[in-house]
């Protein structure tokens, strides 16, 4: 099953990306963790996304659909994976289209604005592993450790408030546009966001089994 996820910001793709990757046993994939790991090890396709990501805007295309490629190219991923983060724009749809990757369903996971802007002050991501974490939905059992890899969890630079308006602005020009072309191919579900993580993934599951 080749699934993906779509969402603004920090409504909860990733979290829920998790808890279906466990039940379906299939990789989740996000690009945001890819290139935060690419900027992290510096490598060039890290250098050159940093100073985009740092204020909020996208990564040129080619840079993102090189990782992607060479990331669902993996043998895990022959049975299947959740995309997180990707595609972004309607080029990136395309380009996955062009690929030959078959598409079985695109949940979009919908949390108004003005939810997404006091979630984002309380995120917290590991500095190891990757995994994010929320201080008040999701918190690390001891406080500012990772429970997966043990290493330091911490703020993101583009989680400030003005950064976040920024990437919600993107998301809704940019991104947003992706529920038509998915819904035109009659592959879009929406599942309404929830408060607690674990009723939102009673839904996300409920969408993609359904
Ligand atoms: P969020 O969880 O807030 O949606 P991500 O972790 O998915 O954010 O992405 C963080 C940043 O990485 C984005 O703001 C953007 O700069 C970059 N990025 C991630 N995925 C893509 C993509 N598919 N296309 C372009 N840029 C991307
Ligand atoms: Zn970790």
């Amino acid at each position: 099953m080749n699934l993906i996820f779509l969402g603004a910001p920090g409504a909860g793709k990733g979290t829920q990306a998790e808890v279906v990757c466990n039940e379906l046993n299939i990789p989740a994939i996000s690009t945001g963790n890819m290139l935060r790991e690419a900027v992290k090890n510096g490598t060039p396709a890290g250098l050159a996304a940093k100073e985009c990501m740092d204020k909020g805007d996208l990564v040129p295309d080619e840079i993102v659909i090189g990782i992607l490629k060479d990331r669902i190219a993996q043998d895990d991923a022959k049975n299947g994976f959740i995309l997180d983060g990707f595609p972004r724009t309607v080029s990136q749809a395309e380009a996955l289209e062009k690929m030959g990757v078959q598409i079985d369903k695109v949940v979009e996971i919908h949390v108004a604005d003005e939810k997404i802007t006091s979630r984002m002050s309380g995120r917290r991501v590991c500095e190891g592993c990757g995994n994010s974490y929320h201080i008040e939905y999701k918190p690390t059992k001891v406080e500012g450790i990772c429970d997966a890899c043990g290493a330091k969890v911490v703020q993101r630079v583009d989680d400030k408030p003005e950064t976040v308006l920024s990437r919600l602005a993107t998301y809704h020009e940019k991104t947003a546009p992706l529920k038509d072309f998915y819904a035109a191919k009659g592959k879009l579900v929406t599942v309404e966001g929830q408060e607690e993580i674990a009723d939102t993934s009673k839904l996300t599951l409920a969408a993609v089994k359904g």
